[in-house]
């Protein structure tokens, strides 16, 4: 077997140890002489597993009690429509700050329940930067502030946490897609309302959604929101109001666990940022690559570059694929190429990409 370095946006790459222990327990889980696969999710053998690994990503994130961990589905475009069914309440209009795509088709999903505002955008920079606080214009009552804290198409983001207080706003929840960089640095829960994210980037197999929810912004659902995504009803069910994605969270579950031996999101911070600085510094010094991110705003997770000799596109992708190092074509609103260097991303994948990059940048004649 022969396992290449996977840049993948997402679904992405996962721990080795974490695919090699689910292979392992694949036909009979600790004992229990059953696949997890094949579990009640009421019985006790999941019950221990799901609240283990909901335990766990608590203490990774330092997550407040007075927020509810739900573990759902439809992922992070389903949250576009189940986060307006469930905040807006009494109120008809939310605030969204534009940073790229995926902000941008949360804001159009908000349009189709409430007056989806612009508190601030960047696509006056082409979508390469986030807008500073003190741009944003916050509307007379929204029932929440949405942003995107990490653009995955665009490598865009927020080096801050956003600061209602300080806009003079305490009182607007701030709702947060977190879908590509979940834990891979810490969060300042007094900032937050919600937090959303698909598991299938930074945590496990698609399939399952993170909601982590402020408990006074529960049970305002409205009257027509679908009862399995009425988060007052997924929370007073423990996320089994209907059959939860129960393969995906034991494989969370084991991220988790996997993440937490390493040394917690404090380490896998540390880690991040010196795989990113490996990967930044070497397209900043080298003329035939460019990175076109404002600098203060670049993702740790998400790097798109071009080469500065397009037509060698192929050529470098067919390079690359036979050094091992897949899945670096760009997104194709964006073009050029993107490796996502998620928490899973060892620095020796990271380096394999410099040395290759390197290479061919000497023999691009
Ligand atoms: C991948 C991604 C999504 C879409 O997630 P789905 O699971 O396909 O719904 C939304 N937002 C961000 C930031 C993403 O990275």
């Amino acid at each position: 077997m022969s396992r290449v370095f996977n840049f993948s946006a997402g679904p992405a790459v996962l721990p080795e140890a974490v695919l090699k222990q689910a292979a392992e327990e694949m036909l009979d889980w600790h004992g229990s002489g059953m696949g997890v696969m094949e579990m009640s999710h009421r019985g006790k053998e999941f019950t221990s597993i799901y609240e283990e690994a909901e335990a766990d990503l608590r203490k990774l994130l330092g997550v407040p009690p007075n927020f509810r961990i739900l573990f759902m589905q439809g992922g992070a475009i389903a949250e576009n429509a189940i986060i307006p069914l469930n905040l807006l309440g009494e109120r008809r209009s939310a605030d969204y700050v534009l940073t790229g795509s995926w902000a941008v088709k949360s804001h159009k999903e908000a349009g189709r329940f409430c007056t989806a505002g612009v508190a601030a955008t960047a696509e006056g920079s082409g979508f390469t930067t986030v807008p500073p606080m003190s741009s944003w214009r916050v509307s007379e009552d929204p029932a929440y502030l949405f942003v995107c804290t990490n653009e995955t198409i665009g490598g865009v983001e927020y080096p801050f946490d956003p600061d209602m207080a300080a806009l003079g706003r305490p009182e607007v929840p701030v709702v947060a897609d977190v879908s590509s960089h979940i834990l891979s640095r810490p969060v300042d829960f007094s900032k937050y309302g919600l937090l959303f994210g698909g598991a299938q980037k930074n945590i496990g197999p698609a399939g399952l959604t993170i909601v982590i929810v402020r408990d006074d912004l529960i049970g305002h659902a409205h009257p027509d929101c679908p009862s399995a995504f009425d988060y007052r009803l997924v929370a007073e069910n423990g996320s089994m109001y209907n059959t939860p994605p129960t393969y995906s969270i034991y494989v969370a579950g084991l991220v988790f666990k996997w993440l937490k031996a390493l040394g917690g999101v404090a380490e896998i911070e540390r880690r991040n940022i010196a795989k990113a600085a490996l990967l930044y510094d070497f397209l900043d010094d080298c003329d035939f690559y460019e990175n076109r991110v404002d600098p203060a705003c670049r993702s740790r997770m998400n790097v798109p570059f071009f080469l500065a000799d397009e037509s060698r596109n192929e050529a470098f992708l067919a390079g690359a694929r036979e050094a091992g190092l897949v899945q670096l074509k760009g997104h194709k609103s964006v073009g050029g190429m993107r490796a996502s260097i998620y928490n899973a991303m060892p620095i020796e994948g990271v380096e394999a990409l410099v040395n290759y990059m390197r290479d061919f940048a000497q023999h691009k004649s």
